[in-house]
Parts: C-alpha cells; structure tokens; sequence
C-alpha cells in the first residue's frame, strides 16, 4: 500500500534488477571509483600524450614513473632536502590539501590507494582485524614518516655544514630518498615493468645484475607482500604503513571537507553498518554529530552510501 492507501503491485524479476542496477549505478561508491580510474590514467601521460604539469599532490605516485603529470610531493621533499633547497613546494602542497580536502585524494585520487581497492576485491570478506591491534598498528605510518624525515633532515643539515660526506655514503641509496627506496609503490609502478621488460628482451642482463641484487629482493618482497596483505586487510597499506596518508592524517582532524550524521536519522540502537561498511575501521558512532573529522577517514563515502536511513553525509566547511 502506498501513501494515498492504493495497493502496489508487487515488483517483476526484470523490475528488481533494474532497480538494483540503477541503486548500483547512482552509489556514491560508483562516481568515486570512476573518478579513481580516470585519475590512475590521466596521472601517467602516456595514456592521453599528456606534458608533465607543474604540480605537487601529496599521493602515492612513484617519481620513477617516466611519464607522469603530477608529482608526488613527499618523493620532492626528500629529494629537495638532499638538494639543500628547503622544501615549501612540497610543504604547501600538503598544509592546502590536508587543510581543505583532509585525506580525499586517498580515497578519490591516490594510484596505490587504487590499486588496494582492486586488491580487495579479490576476497569477498576481509579479515577483522581487532581494535586493539589496529589501534596500535596506525601508529607505525607515523614512525616510518618520522625515521624517513629524520633521515632527510639530518643528511641536509650535515651536507650543508660540509660534514655529511661519511653519513651520505653509509647511507647509500637511501640517501636521495629514504622512504623512496623501499617503498612499494616505487617498487610496483617503475621497477617492476622494467624488470619484466629485461626479463622479456635482455635476459642475459637480468641474471648478470638484476637478480644478483638483494636490494631488488627485498623491494619486491616489501611490495609482495603489501598487495596479498590488501587483499585480505583493506586498505591495508593506507592505514598502518604509508607515511603520506600519516602527514596528512595530522592535519585531516582539522580540515573543512567532513562528515555529519543526523541524530533524527541514526537509529544507532544494535545499527552498526556504517561502521562495518568503512574501510579504514573510523569508530563513526563514538564521534560527534554536527561535524567529524577522523585523522584516519579517507572520506571514500563507503559509510555514507551504507546507512539505511541516510542519516550521514558530506559537511564542508
Ligand atoms: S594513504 Fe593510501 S591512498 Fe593515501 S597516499 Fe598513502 S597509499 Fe595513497
Ligand atoms: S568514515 Fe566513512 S568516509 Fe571515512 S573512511 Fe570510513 S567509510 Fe570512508
């Protein structure tokens, strides 16, 4: 029966899917993997014959990638700091973004955010990790945010006083970029489809050098080992190791872009689906109505497109 007390037919199997189709079409969740898609392909020129732009963004696109737009602002950090320019560039690109957008180029934008979400649909149900654990495990993106800066600086200071000569060669060729030289995502974009173009063209050189190489081994067990650990934990990388998603998690507490639930609307009592929906295990109903802004909330709108009553959405400011 529907409003003015008329009986409603009840809906054909063709009727129900079409109706399916068009809640699956218009999910928040759709516009946001499109957007993801169109991103992972206009950030590597190649694909439209693109120049490379003058622009920094604090995401997880490799600076070893030969034809990209944009640049990764946490590679140019470092690799300013190892230059002895001080690094405002880098700096601004990340105070702007985490203060207007928090962290929604993770969840719209980032190429390695992109490739854990493809990641994760390998298995239909991800492993729940417990709060405790996941609790104790975010702060390891900010230690290695802390040891890669640290690095940088200090190397910077030392080259600049005429000392750091010993310190740059111990350090080797995590000199230039610390955090770069183990980093999976360098590993998975550059690296990787060079290691199969020699294995392809120039096997030779491959057992001579490539393989001969530890650090390689260790690069691609790192990366390895991120993706299947994505597949069963989501967004796994994002919230315990990257040191980018750690930057900008200090400032996303603070940004315009947040969300607001609707006290009216959250039944609350015995509902969990928000949570249960979002990746990054935000604890949604513990934080207040008018306005959250999680450090860990990559604002995929996951929760918003779950909540049965629509009691959540976007706020900006
Ligand atoms: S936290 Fe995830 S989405 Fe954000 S920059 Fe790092 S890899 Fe990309
Ligand atoms: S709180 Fe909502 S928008 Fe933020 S990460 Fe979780 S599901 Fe995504």
């Amino acid at each position: 029966m529907n409003s003015k007390g008329e009986l409603l037919k009840p809906l054909t199997d063709a009727e129900k899917t079409a109706s399916h189709v068009k809640k699956t079409i218009f999910r928040l969740d759709t516009v946001r993997k499109i957007t993801q898609f169109c991103c992972f392909l206009l950030l590597n020129v190649a694909v439209f014959s693109l120049g490379s732009w003058p622009i920094l963004l604090p995401i997880a696109q490799s600076p070893g990638v030969p034809h990209k737009t944009v640049g990764d602002a946490f590679s140019a950090l470092q690799v300013m700091l190892y230059e002895h320019a001080f690094p405002w560039l880098p700096i601004a690109s990340f105070l702007l973004t985490a203060v207007i957008l928090g962290r929604a180029l993770c969840g719209w934008m980032c190429p390695f955010g992109f490739i854990q979400d493809l990641s994760g649909y390998i298995k239909r149900r991800h492993t729940q990790v417990s709060m405790r654990t996941h609790e104790g495990m975010i702060n390891v993106k900010y230690g290695i945010l802390a040891v890669a800066l640290f690095i940088s600086v200090t190397l910077a200071i030392s080259l600049v006083a005429g000392v750091g000569q010993s310190y740059e060669s111990a350090l080797g060729v995590f000199a230039p970029a610390p955090f770069n030289a183990l980093s999976p995502v360098d590993t998975l974009f550059p690296i990787l489809p060079r290691v199969v173009l020699t294995v392809v063209y120039t096997p030779e050189v491959l057992i001579a050098g490539i393989l001969t190489d530890p650090l390689l081994w260790v690069r691609l067990a790192i990366m390895i080992a991120t993706i299947v650990l994505a597949v069963y934990v989501s967004r796994s990388w994002c919230r315990y190791f990257c040191p980018i998603g750690a930057a900008l998690a200090v400032f996303n507490r603070f940004s315009f872009l947040g969300l607001k639930r609707d006290p009216l609307r959250c039944t609350r009592a015995g509902c969990r689906t928000c949570v249960d929906a979002c990746p990054m295990m935000v604890r949604i109903l513990e934080l207040p109505w008018e306005k959250f802004t999680d450090p860990e909330c990559i604002y995929c709108l996951k929760c918003v497109d779950a909540c049965p009553t629509k009691a959540l959405k976007p706020r900006f400011p």
